[in-house]
């Protein structure tokens, strides 16, 4: 019999995801042969000995018996009202409604369906270099095109405000802001916000902020909603438990719409239409958002001088800084570093191989900075979350490895 040949779609073509791409399938060949493995490629606070906030636990359990069923397409009234809730307390953020509010399976999934409800073949949509990578990898599949605008490591990797606008082209349909930014750390100034607006302004640009790592700052960092210094302009927020609430597993995210609605009713309804046509989010999980932003479950002792994430953050940082030719910008938010290789002290031309030839060598894994769509091979990203002499001792051997490298 002649079998037809399965090749993957083309659909698929420039759909990357180095974050558990093939180092990761050598790591877990390492692991099955016995190896230990350090994995430091998923910003997964649960593998780190983060646990699940117990009233978070104890509310989705209880729902259980009484969540067998569909829900509504947007998530459970008293989730999405408690999304409400939540940015009422936030001065200055627009008018929300429950039915401005839609849940997902995560972040992931509701960043998936908006670019599938917005994107024609050839709209263009400015996303930030580096970025986390399921922006651009979803923009591709949607049939856009990503167009990067820098970020500046030398301006505490803020966006370039003049690459932005010198990226606008009319096929622009959208710009995604990242703050606090994975994978930079990065937490953006309201100067930079508000020229990030004003471009979105002029040229009638959907808004789209990934703000995740909102309640993740360090030292004296404050995050600035975009929505709330975008009240004229249609604004999707994009949030959820993974990181704050550390209960990734449980795939549990929002969307926030505020802004003018009526000129975008196509682009509304099919987002609503994706909603109904994935039936609902896993229900348990949209029992325990109400549990979590109730407030009890707060992350200000992790993040506190003496807690244990902004410890991490500065071994991290001091290791990377101690290591000669690598320099990192210290993050003010998230759960990553990205520091940069300089390229007059090391010889890399494949940040790839390098990562793979690391955890090979060390059984770390780490991701290239490429993986995040950063253009030249000369960063990488690590993830913060492991104790701090977890951290000092696999940077320790990132420094001893890399001096192989050396020119
Ligand atoms: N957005 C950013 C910036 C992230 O870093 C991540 C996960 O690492 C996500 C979205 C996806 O989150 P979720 O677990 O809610 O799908």
């Amino acid at each position: 019999m002649n079998r037809r040949i399965l090749d993957q779609s083309s659909k698929l073509k420039d759909v990357l995801y180095e974050i558990r791409g093939s180092a990761l399938a050598e790591a877990d060949r390492l692991e099955a042969d016995g190896h230990r493995v350090l994995k430091l490629n998923t910003g997964n606070p649960a593998i780190f000995g983060f646990e699940a906030p117990f009233q978070i636990v104890r509310d989705m359990i209880e729902s259980v018996p009484n969540a067998h069923g569909y829900s509504d397409s947007r998530g459970i009234l008293s989730a999405r009202r408690a999304v409400v809730s939540r940015y009422e307390e936030v001065p200055g953020f627009p008018h929300v409604d429950p039915d401005d509010v839609c849940l997902g399976n995560g972040v992931s999934e509701l960043i998936t369906m908006t670019m599938q409800a917005l994107l024609d073949e050839g709209d263009e949509v400015l996303i930030p270099a580096p970025d986390y990578p399921l922006w651009t990898a979803m923009t591709s599949l949607g049939g856009g095109k990503p167009v990067h605008y820098l970020c500046d490591a030398t301006q505490g990797w803020e966006p370039d405000l003049d690459d932005i606008r010198s990226k606008v082209t009319p096929q622009t349909k959208a710009i995604v802001v990242i703050n606090p930014n994975n994978p930079t750390g990065a937490v953006y100034s309201r100067e930079v916000l508000e020229g990030i607006v004003q471009i979105a302004r002029e040229n009638s640009l959907l808004l789209l902020s990934d703000e995740i790592y909102d309640r993740i700052l360090y030292d004296e960092a404050t995050h600035i909603p975009l929505a709330t210094l975008a009240p004229d302009l249609l604004c999707l927020t994009f949030n959820g438990l993974s990181k704050t609430y550390r209960v990734a597993g449980y795939r549990s995210g929002w969307l926030v719409i505020t802004g003018p609605k009526a000129h975008a009713k196509g682009f509304l309804e099919g987002i609503q239409l994706l909603a109904s046509t994935r039936l609902c989010p896993n229900v348990p999980a949209q029992f325990a958002v109400q549990a979590a932003l109730s407030g009890v479950q707060s992350i200000e002792a992790l993040i506190a001088p003496s807690g244990r994430l902004h410890e991490q953050r500065d071994a991290a940082w001091q290791g990377l800084e101690s290591i000669p030719g690598v320099t990192c910008h210290k993050p003010e938010g998230a759960l990553y570093a990205f520091p940069r290789l300089d390229p007059e002290v090391y010889d890399i031309h494949d940040d790839g191989k390098l990562v793979y030839d690391f955890l090979v060598a060390e059984h770390v894994l780490l991701v290239q900075g490429t993986g995040f769509n950063w253009p030249d091979p000369d960063h990488l990203r690590i993830v913060t979350l492991p104790e701090a002499r977890v951290l000092t001792e696999a940077i320790e051997r990132l420094g001893n490895f890399l001096s192989s490298y050396k020119q």
